[in-house]
């Protein structure tokens, strides 16, 4: 008896051929943009005032009047009709997963119901809009009987076009003002950075006006055939493999990473390309990643909420195109045991509008004294704030990627490398007059150490910190690659931000006592210098001893994800969030409720779907196999007698008993982890139920898994049902 499903699939998927893509007739930047209501359409569509008070909007934060409202509306629909839209819908980040969006046609009656009907796309509609959305998380913000959360347009994102519909990006907020969803605190989290950095920067140039952060995300996920992928239950309904032997062959060679990028899947990155492209996302590079079937995508960066919105969107592009050519996406941390997961390195800096790279040594020694203001604040904020920079990162799924048994651990330092690390000592040692050179009356130099202008020398540079300088920009490499990036935004340029105004505050205080502002600055970042030290490493962050000396540093090792989460509603943290005006207490705790929920929601699917996979696939499986190593004994005893086929089944019976011990030890578990489910089912708490899956679910899945994946070895290949591993991580 074969396994027809899975032989199929296997047969089907090597026969796979590449699609072509051919590539646009017109050169990238003649299309770019083309499905955006960019400022170039914006132009052509809206008169020359409503232009101008629409950018006011944009780049000055300006509030929308409702005539300029109408008027933008006007034009958008214009524009979209030209393109063959008929829908409209805002596009939002609820606390779940991805985005949502509720499409509305453009159609009314033109006069009284049935009079004929005319397009209609008001300022009102393009504005606000109320999704019944009572079945998104808030976190018993809004409960059920007062359902209305509503959509407001964020101007600073453009509106685009997918298919018929006009996507208009939005915040999604409770009635009573809370943020239901990503994109409102970090518009928050960015203005704030802006407002504390732009402050800062007048200690040294009193001309900049606004300070931008800027977001440079590199998106790793794998490819499975879509037949393949079919034929596992577990990533259908997980996005992972619950279960499956590591194959022979995997990642040891290395030989994928940077390898020929195979046919069929370089015409699905082509694709992609060329969508992303009509979107305005400016993808930059694509390469094979260390894991066989692992690829990566990445943009040149750009400000922090267009560039998150065009994360969100390539995502779902990347899995619309993925169907086309036979594959699914997985955006899973950790699809497969064994190997490499996936993550979604966050490149992050700010810059001013004079143009100047805060994170950029720079070419003069003024613009030098600028960047390690920004440096040690910067490590002072990830010092101070780190259980909330890893709660930012959390999930389930990234669970798997840190703190688990594999490295990196779940513990968060920063890496500065040799050449910064040394100036930051000598200024420890310096005094002020070595320290800060006053070049005339007002302008300040770095006077101490000499930061060499090219920093970006690959040697130095270190893989395993989860927070890396990388010569221009930090490295937030925690992220999780089906992650929504606002999280760990939020939280960096929040915990940035009341750091920043917590250090002018400070130099302030010295300086309205007295002292020079000369002084004042180098006083307070040699504090800095000496109080954040625990947060540096430049070590192997993937080693056991890492773990011991980050202990002894007294830095925040915690692993269990629901406790993580605690850091949010930390006194401190709450503080620091409403400091800053990004985040309220009671937002914050609704938040938490939210990410239990998730938490426990995803494991309980995953448990369900290991103990069906178990009782339904490799326990059956395992039993044939069982019987007919049996009927096999039984027919040697009539063959040959009973001592001749004792001595020749020998081997049968010892495979029939490790099958045996195999199939008990798993109906056993899964019994047991059934009832752990029941028991956390009942607790009330989320953040209670959350602990309890933790705790007692989770530690199922790993002996269930062994004992399984030792039946994958003992049973005949022929009668095995789902794809084995060589063959999801092989066929492409
Ligand atoms: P890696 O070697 O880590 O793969 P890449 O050169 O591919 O690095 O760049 C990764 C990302 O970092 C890209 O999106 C790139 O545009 C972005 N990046 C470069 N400089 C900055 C910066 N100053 N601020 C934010 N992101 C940046
Ligand atoms: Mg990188």
């Amino acid at each position: 008896m074969s396994s027809s499903l899975r032989f199929q699939m296997v047969g089907d998927a090597f026969k796979k051929q590449a699609i072509a893509v051919a590539a646009p007739a017109a050169a990238t930047s003649d299309y770019y943009g083309k499905y955006v209501f960019d400022r170039k359409q914006m132009s052509k569509y809206l008169s020359k005032e409503t232009m101008k008070a629409l950018l006011k909007v944009i780049d000055q934060g300006e509030k929308l009047d409702r005539a300029i409202a109408n008027e933008v509306a006007a034009g958008m629909k214009a524009w979209a009709m030209e393109m063959g839209v008929t829908h409209y819908t805002h596009w939002f980040q609820p606390l779940t997963d991805g985005t949502a969006e509720k499409h509305d046609s453009f159609i009314e009656y033109a006069g009284a119901p049935g009079s004929g009907i005319i397009e209609e796309f008001s300022g009102k509609l393009l504005a606000q809009q109320e999704p019944d959305a009572s079945s998104f998380p808030s976190g018993g913000i809004r409960s059920t009987f007062e359902a209305r959360g509503y959509s407001a347009w964020d101007p600073s994102s453009p509106a685009f076009i997918v298919d018929d519909t006009l996507c208009i990006p939005t915040v999604f907020i409770s009635y009573t003002g809370e943020a239901l969803d990503y994109k409102t605190p970090l518009l928050k989290a960015l203005n704030a950075v802006d407002e504390a950095a732009t402050a800062v920067c007048h200690y040294f140039d009193p001309s900049v006006k606004k300070v931008y952060s800027y977001l440079g995300w590199e998106q790793e996920y794998f490819l499975v055939d879509d037949g393949l992928y079919a034929a596992r239950p577990d990533l259908l309904s997980t996005g992972r493999t619950l279960l499956g032997h590591a194959s022979a062959k995997n990642q040891q060679l290395e030989d994928h990473y940077f390898g020929a990028i195979p046919a069929r899947v370089q015409s699905f990155m082509k694709e992609v390309e060329y969508e992303g492209y009509k979107y305005g996302i400016p993808l930059k590079t694509r390469h094979n990643e260390v894991a066989p079937n692992q690829f990566e995508l990445a943009p040149i960066f750009g400000e922090t909420n267009l560039a998150n919105d065009h994360n969100l969107l390539i995502m779902s592009i990347m899995q619309r195109v993925a169907r086309k050519h036979g594959f699914r996406v997985l955006l899973h941390e950790k699809p497969f045991a064994g190997i490499n997961g996936s993550g979604k390195h966050n490149n992050w800096s700010l810059g001013t509008d004079t143009g100047v790279g805060l994170l950029t040594p720079g070419k003069n020694p003024q613009e030098n004294l600028q960047f390690v203001t920004f440096l040690v604040n910067i490590l002072m904020a990830v010092y101070k704030y780190s259980p909330l920079l890893k709660a930012s990162i959390m999930s389930a799924g990234n669970a798997h990627r840190l703190g688990a048994n594999e490295a990196p651990p779940a513990i968060i330092s920063a890496f500065l490398g040799s050449q910064i690390s040394n100036v930051l000592d000598k200024l420890e040692n310096a005094t002020a007059e070595e320290a800060i050179v006053m070049e005339d009356k007002k302008r300040m130099t770095l006077g101490v150490a000499k930061i060499p202008e090219v920093l970006l020398d690959n040697t130095d540079r270190n893989r395993t910190s989860p927070f890396a300088f990388t010569g221009n920009r930090f490295e937030f490499r925690a992220v999780g690659s089906s992650a929504n990036c606002a999280a760990a935004m939020i939280a960096l340029n929040s915990a940035v931000a009341a750091q920043l105004k917590e250090f002018k505050a400070t130099v302030d205080a010295k300086i309205q006592a007295g002292a020079s502002t000369q002084t004042a600055i180098f006083e307070v970042i040699k504090q800095y210098i000496k109080e954040s030290k625990p947060i540096r490493f430049d070590g192997n962050g993937y080693s056991d001893e890492w773990k011991t000396e980050a202990a002894a540093r007294g830095l925040d090792c915690e692993t269990s994800v629901p406790l993580i989460y605690d850091a949010y509603t930390k006194p401190e943290i709450v503080k620091m969030f409403e400091s800053v005006g990004v985040l309220s207490e009671r937002e914050l705790h609704a938040r938490n409720e939210v990410k239990w929920e998730i938490y426990t929601k995803k494991l309980q699917i995953e448990a369900r779907v290991l103990g069906d996979l178990a009782l339904n696939h490799i326990i059956p499986v395992a039993t044939r196999y069982q019987s007919m190593l049996l009927d096999n004994v039984c027919k040697m005893q009539t063959a040959f007698g009973k001592e001749k086929a004792a001595e020749l089944t020998v081997t049968d019976r010892t495979i029939i008993e490790e099958l045996s011990m195999h199939i008990s030890v798993i109906k056993t578990k899964v019994e047991e982890m059934v009832a752990a489910r029941k028991v956390a089912n009942k607790i009330e708490s989320e953040r209670e139920k959350a602990i309890a899956y933790h705790d007692t679910v989770i530690p199922f899945f790993d002996v269930i898994r062994y004992h399984a994946d030792k039946l994958e070895l003992l049973v005949d290949d022929s009668m095995w049902d789902m794809p084995k591993y060589r063959e999801l991580l092989f066929i492409r």
